[in-house]
C-alpha cells in the first residue's frame, strides 16, 4: 500500500501517519524527520535545509526529491510506505509518479487531512515533539503521560523553532500558494480521498482505516 498524506502544517499528519504505519506494516516517512535527523547529526544536508525550515519556507525541490527517492528505494519500502510532508510541490508529486511509473507502480491514496487555518495555529502552539523518536503530543489534545517527557522513548520534549505563530503563518502561506494545488493533481489522479480533520484524533484515524480497508 502507497499512501501519501495532504493537509496544512499542523492538521494531523503526522500524528495519523504513524498509526496507519502500525496497522499496516509499511514505514512512516517523514521529509521533516528526515531533514531534523540530518540537522541534529550536522550533516551538510541539514545546514542547508535548517535555512529554510527555520523560516517556514520550502526546501528546494532538488535537494528533498533526491532524499525522498533515496528513502523509498531502500529494501522496506518493498510492500509500500506513508509518506507524510511529501510531495508538498507539483513538481515533487511529478517526480514521485515518475519514479513509481518507471516500476509499474501508482499511489493507491491521498489522504487529504482537511482543518481550517484558525484551528490550525491553536494546534501548533501546543504541539511538543520527540527529538528521539519523532512521537509527537499536544499539551491538551493528546498529552504525554508524564508532563514533557516522551511515552515512547522518555526523551525530553521539545517545542520545534518553526511552531512560533509567526513562523506557522508564513508556512500556512507555502501551504496554500505550493501545496493545496495538490488536491486538485490527486483528485485528477483519482486517488483522493477527503477526511475531515477536526474531529477528535480518533475519529479522524477510522475514517482514515476505513478508506485504506476499502470500506468507504
Ligand atoms: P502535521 O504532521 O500535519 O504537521 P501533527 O500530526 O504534528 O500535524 O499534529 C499537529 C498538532 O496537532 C500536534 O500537537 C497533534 O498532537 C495535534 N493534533 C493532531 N490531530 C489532532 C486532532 N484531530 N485534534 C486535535 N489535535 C490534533
Ligand atoms: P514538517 O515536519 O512536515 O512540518 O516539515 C518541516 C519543514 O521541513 C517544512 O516547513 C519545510 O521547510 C521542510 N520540508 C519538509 N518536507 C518538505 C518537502 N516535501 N518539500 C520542501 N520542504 C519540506
Amino acid at each position: 500500500m502507497k499512501v501519501i498524506m495532504l493537509g496544512a502544517p499542523g492538521a494531523g499528519k503526522g500524528t495519523q501517519a504513524a498509526l496507519i504505519a502500525e496497522k499496516y506494516h509499511i514505514p512512516h516517512i517523514s521529509t521533516g524527520d528526515i531533514f531534523r535527523a540530518n540537522l541534529k547529526e550536522g550533516t551538510e544536508l541539514g545546514m542547508r535545509a535548517k535555512a529554510y525550515m527555520d523560516k517556514g519556507e520550502l526546501v528546494p525541490d532538488d535537494l528533498t526529491v533526491e532524499i525522498l527517492l533515496d528513502r523509498v528505494s531502500k529494501d522496506d519500502c518493498r510492500d509500500g510506505y506513508v509518506l507524510d510532508g511529501f510531495p508538498r510541490t507539483i513538481p515533487q508529486a511529478e517526480v514521485l509518479k515518475d519514479a513509481l511509473a518507471k516500476r509499474g507502480e501508482k499511489l493507491d491514496y491521498a489522504i487529504n487531512i482537511e482543518v481550517p487555518d484558525d484551528a490550525i495555529v491553536t494546534r501548533m502552539s501546543g504541539r511538543r515533539s520527540c527529538p528521539g523518536c519523532n512521537a509527537v503530543y499536544h499539551i491538551v489534545y493528546n498529552p504525554p503521560g508524564k508532563e514533557g517527557v516522551c511515552d515512547v522513548c522518555g526523551e525530553a520534549l521539545v517545542t520545534r523553532k518553526d511552531d512560533e505563530a509567526d513562523t506557522v503563518r508564513n508556512r500556512l502561506k507555502v501551504y496554500h500558494d505550493q501545496t493545496a494545488p495538490l488536491i486538485d493533481y490527486y483528485s485528477k489522479e483519482e486517488v483522493l480521498r477527503d477526511v475531515d480533520g477536526t474531529q477528535e484524533m480518533k475519529d479522524v484515524t477510522e475514517a482514515i482505516f476505513a478508506i485504506l480497508d476499502g470500506v468507504q
